[in-house]
């Protein structure tokens, strides 16, 4: 029922000496509960019958009440007439099943026990309240059952409204069986299945779904691209995007929030751009989802500058905004910027949320700043009832370890109420390995052998250690254990986009079109970087091998290739922007800083734990990573 209904009209309600004829009453509109309840009131003391009032508009003060005041208008109303019109019932289970669906069942069952017939109608507002509800699956099937019994024959309709019903109760072989016997499906029909498969991540299945479609909405694109961008897939969801543009379908808000998040993940920044664009001229940046979006897509392809200027052209920010940006700061190294920003989303009053905590842990823990550091940890706690997560221990144990104070960042974690997480763990290695502390790597190890057993770079750091510590030995048999064990060291992978392109570099694989020119530059390369005081750092390689394989080994690291195909296809001066499925290695830190120097370039890489900024031959990590 609209609200339109109710078009308030203003007259006073008549006083006692005023007459209640009908025609006097047909004039007024009833605005509220109290409203009905005076004018009742006047009805009985004049002795006019109740059903001189007019039921449309009992029917919308039933439909728009809190429940409380609704059966007291709901019993005005079966007083009022012997039989009631069934769209008088309807009109109130169609508002009720969205606003208030537990009194649409409960109106759905008065109904069944009045002598009135439900129609088809009735049924799918009972079916569209039972799908809001978590519990009602036995309902829903009654209703279903009752329509079948009534001998009503379901058009497409009812029959996407069944659907939706059993897909949303999570009865997905019923929404099946329904599916498969619909004489007729449109294109709402396939879109609630598909709406659903994505939801549980059977995206094979919704994919059959979507190319089985005879015809395809922008919700049907929307709901699949959404879909691989929540199951990790974001390449299939950035090309179903472009073949959506080239279809000449109009991406609607939705769309553009998903995509986005794919450029993100990707590190798309050109096609991210675009759609910035595309949402400035559809007049979408007025939705402030799709600016923090885009604020976390700028901050992950490197463009904290960019991301900052989205941020300050928002008419209304979030927490999600704030904490976006304070993060965005802490993993690019702008540790003195977040906590600056903290202070201004203070002064507008914007309350901290776990995620904000864990930027300003970052950024402290970055900058050194212990104390201040220790201080946000224990008035997250006592000031804002935040209850710590792993991700905030992760932190504190960083800033210990950074510091140096690696005793204390042990007790940290021992006396930590939730179990320690390899970022946990491998925190603390950061910390053994740049103060040389073989125990503590030793501990560390210990336990992220048990929680990843699988995963080398462990393995490396713990040699390398070792082998600082003049323990040769130790370090031969940390590599025989990494051997024993079978650990398969995964391959590095980095890629760049070039002109939109996304070019992708494996470690030691050569199958790039030009890699002939890629490794003729390296070398060229190399001699400079040699001249400046590069000397390879073979310690990275655990293989049992000779030096100088070693080095060719390093040499064909991929964010190398990477960072070198950068330089020869794009015009000096340009950003060079890498994304990295592993941590960037001692080595190849080494280069990249000197890289950046002899190149006069900047280059980005944001490895699998964050972003390093090489600019004039320093890294915004200062070399703790
Ligand atoms: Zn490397
Ligand atoms: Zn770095």
């Amino acid at each position: 029922m609209a609200a339109s209904c109710l078009t308030t009209l203003s007259s006073p309600l008549p006083d006692q000496h005023t007459s209640l004829s009908p025609s006097n009453l047909i004039n007024l509109t009833i605005s509220s509960p109290s409203h009905l309840q005076q004018l009742h009131s006047l009805l009985i003391k004049s002795g006019a019958p109740i059903s001189s009032l007019s039921f449309l508009r009992i029917a919308a003060v039933c439909a728009l009440s809190p429940p409380s005041a609704f059966s007291y208008a709901r019993n005005l109303f079966h007083r009022s007439a012997n039989s009631p019109e069934i769209f008088l019932w309807n009109s109130h289970l169609n508002t009720l099943s969205s606003s208030s669906p537990s009194d649409a069942l409960l109106l759905f069952t008065r109904l069944l026990s009045s002598n009135i017939l439900p129609n088809t109608f009735s049924c799918s507002f009972a079916l569209k309240a039972c799908s809001q509800l978590s519990n009602c699956f036995l309902t829903g099937k009654n209703i279903h059952a009752l329509i079948l019994k009534l001998g009503f024959h379901p058009d497409v309709f009812l029959h996407n409204t069944l659907v939706h019903m059993y897909s949303s109760l999570g009865a997905m072989a019923d929404a099946h069986l329904m599916f498969e016997k619909m004489p007729r499906r449109d294109t709402v029909s396939y879109n609630i299945m598909i709406a659903r498969l994505t939801m549980d991540g059977e995206m094979d299945l919704a994919r059959e779904m979507f190319d089985a479609m005879p015809e395809r909405s922008v919700r049907s694109w929307t709901s699949l691209i959404a879909g691989y961008v929540q199951w990790q897939n974001p390449r299939e969801a950035v090309r179903l995007f472009i073949e959506m543009e080239n279809l000449g379908m109009r991406p609607n808000e939705v769309t553009v929030v998903a995509v986005l998040a794919a450029c993100a993940d990707l590190g798309a920044l050109d096609l991210g751009k675009r759609i910035h664009e595309y949402a400035n001229l559809f007049r979408f940046l007025s939705n402030v989802r799709i600016c923090n979006t885009l604020i976390d897509m700028y901050i992950k392809c490197g463009c904290v500058q960019v991301a900052r200027e989205v941020f300050d052209d928002m008419s209304e920010r979030t927490v999600v905004s704030w904490s976006a940006m304070i993060n965005g700061y802490a993993i690019h190294g702008q540790g003195d910027d977040a906590l600056e920003l903290f202070k201004d989303m203070r002064k507008v009053g914007i309350q901290p949320n776990p995620v904000t905590f864990v930027g300003l842990l970052h950024a402290c823990s970055h900058m050194g700043l212990l104390k201040q550091g220790q201080n946000f940890f224990k008035t997250m706690i006592r000031d804002y009832n935040i209850v710590p997560e792993i991700e905030h221990y992760g932190c504190m144990v960083d800033l210990l370890s950074r510091a140096g104070l690696l005793d204390e960042a042990l007790e940290f974690i021992r006396k930590m109420p939730v179990k320690p997480n390899g970022v946990v763990w491998g925190a603390l290695l950061g910390g053994a390995k740049v103060y040389n502390r073989v125990d503590m790597a030793e501990e560390a190890v210990r336990q992220l052998f048990d929680l990843d057993p699988l995963n080398d770079g462990y393995y490396v750091v713990l040699s390398n250690i070792y082998a600082n510590a003049g323990r040769f030995n130790d370090a031969a048999k940390v590599r025989r254990l990494m051997r024993n064990k079978g650990v398969k060291k995964t391959p590095g992978q980095s890629t760049i986009a070039v002109d939109g392109v996304i070019h992708e570099f494996v470690a030691g694989e050569s199958d790039h079109p030009q890699v002939e020119e890629i490794y003729r530059s390296w070398d060229e390369l190399l001699v400079k970087l040699k001249v400046r005081g590069y000397v390879p750092d073979t310690s990275v390689v655990l293989l049992d091998m000779e030096e100088r394989e070693k080095e060719a080994v390093l040499y064909r690291h991929s964010e190398k290739l990477a960072v070198v195909f950068g330089l020869m296809s794009t015009p000096p001066g340009t950003v060079i922007r890498i994304i990295k499925n592993l941590r960037v290695c001692n080595d190849c830190h080494a280069a990249l800083k000197l890289i950046s120097e002899i190149s006069k370039r900047e280059i980005i890489v944001r490895d699998r734990n964050r972003f390093h900024c090489f600019r004039d031959g320093f890294c915004s990590c200062r070399d703790y990573w």
